[in-house]
C-alpha cells in the first residue's frame, strides 16, 4: 500500500497540477482513492498512467486528468445532489461520493454497474444510488439535481437533463460526435441558462436514441 500512495502521489504531482487542477479538496480525493481498485487486475500496473484503460463492455476507466478536471468543475462543497451519467468503473463516481452529499449513478451495461457497487461497497461508501438503464432520460423521481454530469458524448444534450437540472444548478459533458468533442459546462440560475465550452475531449458515445 505504500508503493500505491507513492505512485497515487505521482499521479497527482506529475499528471494532475502541472496541468491546472488546483483544488485542495480534490487533489486530495485524488491522492486518496486508489485508481488500481477500479482497473481490472491485469491491468493494475498500468493503473497511475495517464489514459484510460479497459473495463469491459468494450468500455474504459477515464484518464485520471479527465476526471479530475470535471469534478474540479463542478464546484462541489459537500451539499450537492450529483446525477451522474456512465458510472463506468464507479471512479469518478467515488470522487462525487467524497466531495458532494449523495450521487445517484445510472449506467447502461449491468455488469459494469455491479463491479462499480461492488467496489464502493467495499470502501465503505454508502452515499451513492445506482441504476442500470439510458441515462438520456436522467433520474426523474429524484430529480431536481444540484449536478449533473455525463462521462459519455452526445451530439446533442438530452433534453430530460435541463428538465432535472435544480436552479441553481450545473451541468457538464462532452458533446459531439466522431468529428470531434468539446467538453461543454451548462449553468442555471435564474431560469436563465448559459453555456462555456472547456476543452477537447474524446469519450465514448451516450448511446441509446
Ligand atoms: N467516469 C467513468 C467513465 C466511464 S466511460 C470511469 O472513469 O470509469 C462512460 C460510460 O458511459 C460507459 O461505461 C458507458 O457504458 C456509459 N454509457 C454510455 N451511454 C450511456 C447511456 N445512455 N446511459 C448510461 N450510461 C451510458
Amino acid at each position: 500500500m505504500v508503493d500505491a500512495d507513492r505512485q497515487l502521489r505521482w499521479m497527482v504531482d506529475l499528471q494532475l497540477v502541472p496541468r491546472g487542477i488546483d483544488d485542495p479538496l480534490v487533489l486530495e480525493v485524488f491522492r486518496t482513492i486508489d485508481r488500481a481498485l477500479f482497473v481490472p487486475p491485469d491491468l493494475h500496473s498500468y493503473a497511475y498512467e495517464d489514459r484510460p484503460l479497459g473495463i469491459g463492455e468494450g468500455q474504459t476507466i477515464s484518464q485520471p486528468y479527465m476526471v479530475a478536471i470535471m469534478t474540479q468543475s463542478l464546484l462541489l462543497t459537500g451539499a450537492e445532489r450529483v446525477l451522474e451519467i456512465g458510472t463506468g468503473s464507479g471512479y469518478q463516481t467515488a470522487m462525487l461520493a467524497a466531495l458532494a452529499r449523495e450521487v445517484y449513478t445510472i449506467e447502461v451495461h449491468g455488469p459494469l454497474l455491479e463491479r462499480a457497487r461492488e467496489t464502493l461497497g467495499g470502501m465503505g461508501v454508502a452515499n451513492v444510488r445506482y441504476r442500470v438503464g439510458n441515462g438520456r432520460l436522467g433520474w426523474p423521481e429524484e430529480a431536481p439535481f444540484d449536478r449533473i454530469l455525463c462521462a459519455a458524448a452526445a451530439d446533442v444534450i438530452p433534453p430530460a437533463w435541463f428538465d432535472q437540472l435544480g436552479d441553481p444548478g450545473l451541468l457538464l459533458t462532452p458533446t459531439g460526435g466522431p468529428e470531434g468533442q468539446i467538453l461543454t459546462c451548462v449553468t442555471k440560475r435564474g431560469g436563465r441558462l448559459s453555456w462555456r465550452e472547456f476543452c477537447p475531449c474524446r469519450f465514448v458515445p451516450l448511446v441509446g436514441g
